[in-house]
């Protein structure tokens, strides 16, 4: 035997395994089965290719993988691939910043992550690795927006757009977040109105919302935020008539369209509101009142969305002069415009309802408008605060829950679902309204001004209007910045018209990258319905929670519209869907100055203090980060411990889908963990014991200890497989067990039977193999096992072995527990009887009388009443 297999070197250990794993193409995906159940797609997110692999990155990709080893072991054919989604600003910025081809960038980018992802020891099948910007994909993305542009769900529109003022492009309003900032730029985002491309996902917003009940593999956080995003509200659409005392006399009759959860509360409207940009505002607005409306807007117009929703803020309007009619009463009401009405959502006007909406409320207290009651409590003891005789005086606040109509004519005394419904249909039926449903969700702009993007391929003819580029002519190339724009031949009419310069959002590509690893090089199409048929669904789709609104709602709408159009025959992309936390680490920042220090200049890590200041620093664990002086390169772990200490540190020190605190100590003591597997495969070796199928002895299991150990070795397999299985992936309590029982087989490795020790180490190095693939693999070769670790059977437990030969029984007499009795497991309750009736306690408690009756629970206990 050579010395060198008697130290844990890992470094070495672990390259030389990488290069046979792939000389052997252990990783490369099979053929799929004809039956889909027995094929398993693996998936971690893919990364955008910044050139560096972070913490983040490795926990991500490490749970896939671990995930991908286990149904592999257990037979199934698994896809597991990777790719990068490579269009977007970050490449097109550095490469600005550095004179260099965002391609080029991208492309050294893409090969440094590979070597680092690479180090980790993933079962990644590379052969079906792509990026998102090579021709050869995005032409298939240009051919699904054609898809999409011909089933009439892309669709070019004016309209008031979020404008990211710092990357000069525009923004969908998933990637602008609750502080109305840019999700990447962090800029403050403005609204221009521009004309655009849009993807109507509004088309599907009833299918996404609810179809998410079927999505039980998914966390319930991730299918809140979904279904918050959506946004249903079910409603009316009221119409309300213009009165055109001082409109020009031969304009036609106009009507203010106001949608509202509320319709039961018609007859407590006292004025309307629309949003500033509200196109009937000019029509509305009165001669006097010109100046200050006006003013209005402009102040209105500088104010972000957010703002302008924003609880704590007086809200504030102005009136236009104009008024419209009560559809039912008749009677005139006032038009004002308000900053808290935006023009995008529902109809760009609201019914002013003081009585009953807070927001009104308030509202109509500060400009002296008319307050209805027109709801009361349906509970007359809950109505004690607002007793019904004073219902018409003017009520201190407004009383938003359902209850019974008052001053509402003939809809007195209704309640609630009931009264929403008369009126919607007494609207319906006198044509001034009509039931309708109203979602937050809005259409998804897709068009992007940057150069680094897939471009869209449409050429705008005078004649013909936009026009799809012919298939056989994808993919449209990029359009380097400064390029004159092409003139190009209208498809249809052969006129000189001219190309779109629009690229796509970046998150159109990610939004079908997992249907083409199904068939990677395919030339003729994205990918073959069959293909996509045999690993579609996802079956576990591993990835951050960041995405929840974005890729994982866009990729949703893609399947949906995909399967409608027959190309895939799933509805849904992920069937199981793991969310992982953050990993964190220390900060040290001063609370004064919130300013953070680095680890190298605080002192004392255990009383840090400011060098500039000497005032006292705060150590907080957060999210790991280059400004907060708490990253950690994966690759000085991987150089120090190797990547399967690495692997195992993330694996066991917090639930997957929990934070993650970066412990050093705890890295330590995983390596501590697989130096011990180590020795004890060294001591095995040194005793003779081999894996080798050919001298597999007889397990007699005569003694007791030998008996508890494979009790121990079965138990393991029990434990592990659990933790492996069904909807909660517990890789923190299996590596918990992978420790019990290498304590196991270690502190009975001198008595045991060695045929219990040989069964035991081959169970511990095969439930190891996924955690820490390349030890496990040195191992199993070293104790002359067959092939790879990772081409055997997930092990079995054996029940036998796990049975216990003796139960203890609880021994009661006159209701109170008197002793145990240690009997065997298999015992019949007469014996047990007999035993209960002959014990000591029997005969010391009972004084000698036999019990009126015995109670016996098998497998439990014996109740002696006397
Ligand atoms: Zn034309």
């Amino acid at each position: 035997m050579q010395s060198s297999t008697n130290r844990y070197s890992p470094v070495d250990l672990e390259f030389k395994w990488q290069k046979r794993w792939e000389q052997l193409g252990l990783h490369r995906t099979p053929e799929p089965s004809q039956n889909r159940s027995e094929n398993f797609y693996a998936l971690s997110m893919f990364p955008y290719p910044s050139g560096n692999l972070h913490m983040g990155h490795v926990r991500n990709y490490v749970i896939t993988d671990v995930i991908a080893r286990v149904q592999r072991l257990k037979g199934k054919r698994v896809l597991h691939p990777m790719g990068w989604d490579a269009f977007g600003l970050p490449a097109e910025n550095a490469a600005i910043e550095r004179g260099v081809d965002p391609a080029q960038w991208t492309e050294q980018n893409i090969g440094q992550m590979r070597e680092q992802l690479k180090r980790l020891g993933l079962s990644i099948d590379w052969d079906r690795e792509f990026s998102t910007c090579e021709p050869t994909y995005y032409r298939w993305t240009q051919w699904l927006f054609l898809q999409f542009f011909d089933a009439k769900l892309a669709y070019q529109k004016e309209a008031n757009v979020n404008w990211d003022p710092i990357d000069k492009t525009v923004l969908a309003n998933e990637q602008v977040n609750n502080e109305g900032r840019s999700w990447r730029s962090g800029a403050i985002v403005e609204k221009r109105k521009l004309k655009q491309w849009f993807f109507k996902i509004t088309d599907y917003a009833e299918n996404l919302l609810s179809d998410l009940t079927s999505l039980e593999g998914w966390p319930e956080r991730v299918r809140t935020m979904q279904a918050n995003w959506i946004g249903k509200s079910v409603g009316a659409e009221i119409d309300f008539d213009l009165i055109d005392s001082n409109l020009n006399t031969d304009s036609l009759r106009s009507k203010i369209k106001v949608f509202t959860t509320r319709p039961d509360t018609l007859y407590g409207v006292s004025y309307l509101v629309l949003a500033p940009e509200h196109p009937l505002v000019d029509q509305l607005t009165s001669i006097e009142q010109k100046k200050q409306v006006s003013e209005f807007q402009s102040m209105v117009a500088a104010t972000s969305e957010q703002d302008r929703l924003a609880d704590d803020r007086p809200k504030s309007g102005v009136a236009l002069g104009g008024m419209v009619q009560h559809p039912i009463t008749k009677e005139a009401l006032p038009v004002w415009i308000a900053d808290y009405v935006l023009p995008d959502y529902g109809t760009g006007a609201v019914m002013g309802v003081p009585a009953h909406d807070e927001r009104d409320f308030s509202f109509a207290l500060k400009y002296n408008l008319s307050i209805k009651t027109v709801v009361v409590p349906a509970n007359p003891i809950a109505a004690d605060d607002q007793p019904v005789t004073n219902i018409n005086s003017e009520p201190s606040s407004a009383y938003t829950e359902l209850g019974l109509l008052i001053n509402s004519a003939e809809f007195n005394g209704m309640a609630g679902e009931e009264a929403k419904k008369a009126i919607i249909d007494k609207a319906e039926q006198a044509g001034f309204g009509k039931a309708k449903v109203t979602f937050r969700l809005r259409d998804w702009l897709i068009s992007r001004q940057r150069y680094w993007g897939c471009p869209i391929p449409i050429i705008h003819c005078d004649e013909c209007g936009a026009v799809p580029v012919p298939i056989d002519q994808l993919p449209v190339k990029l359009c380097k910045p400064g390029d004159n724009i092409e003139k190009v031949e209208c498809p249809k009419c052969a006129r000189l018209a001219s190309r779109e310069t629009d690229t796509m959002d970046t998150f159109m590509c990610s939004s079908w990258y997992f249907l083409r690893y199904t068939d990677a090089t395919n030339k003729n199409l994205p990918f073959t319905k069959e293909n996509a048929s045999a690993w579609m669904p996802v079956d576990q789709y591993v990835g951050g929670v960041e995405h929840a609104i974005l890729h994982l709602l866009y990729s949703r709408f893609f399947t949906k519209v995909l399967s409608n159009r027959g190309l895939v025959n799933c509805d849904e992309p992920f069937k199981q869907l793991l969310t992982q936390g953050m990993v964190q680490a220390t900060t040290y920042r001063n609370p004064n100055s919130q300013k953070y220090i680095s680890p190298a200049n605080i002192g004392d890590p255990l009383d840090p203090t400011d060098p500039d200041t000497g005032e006292k620093l705060e150590i907080l664990y957060e999210k790991m980060s280059k400004s907060k002086y708490n990253g950690i390169d994966p690759s000085v772990v991987i150089n120090k411990y190797g990547a399967d200490t690495a692997r195992m540190f993330i694996l066991f020190k917090a639930p997957a889908e929990k934070d993650l605190e970066w412990d050093d100590a705890d890295v330590e003591g995983q390596f501590r963990f697989l130096q011990r597997i180590w020795r004890l495969c060294q001591n095995a070796l040194e005793k003779g014991i081999s894996l080798s199928n050919t001298t597999k002895n007889e397990i007699r299991n005569t003694s007791n200890a030998d008996k508890e150990l494979r009790r121990a070795i079965h138990g393991a397999i029990q434990a592990i497989s659990e933790d492996l299985s069904g909807e909660e992936l517990q890789f923190n309590t299996a590596v918990s067990e992978l420790m019990k029982l290498n304590n196991a087989l270690s502190t009975n490795f001198d008595q045991a039977d060695p045929s219990i020790i040989q069964e035991g180490l081959a169970i511990l190095l095969k439930l190891l193999a996924p955690f820490a693939p390349h030890l496990a693999d040195e191992l199993w070769l070293q104790l002359g096992g067959e092939r790879s670790v990772h081409q055997q059977c997930w092990p079995i437990a054996d029940s036998s072995a796990l049975e216990r030969d003796t139960i203890t029984i609880v021994l009661q007499i006159k209701g109170k527990v008197r002793g145990n009795l240690e009997v065997a497991a298999d015992i019949d309750s007469s014996k047990l009887e007999e035993l209960a009736l002959a014990s000591e306690e029997a005969k010391k408690w009972l004084d000698g009388k036999n019990p009126s009756r015995v109670i016996v629970v098998p497998g439990k206990l014996v109740n002696l009443v006397p």
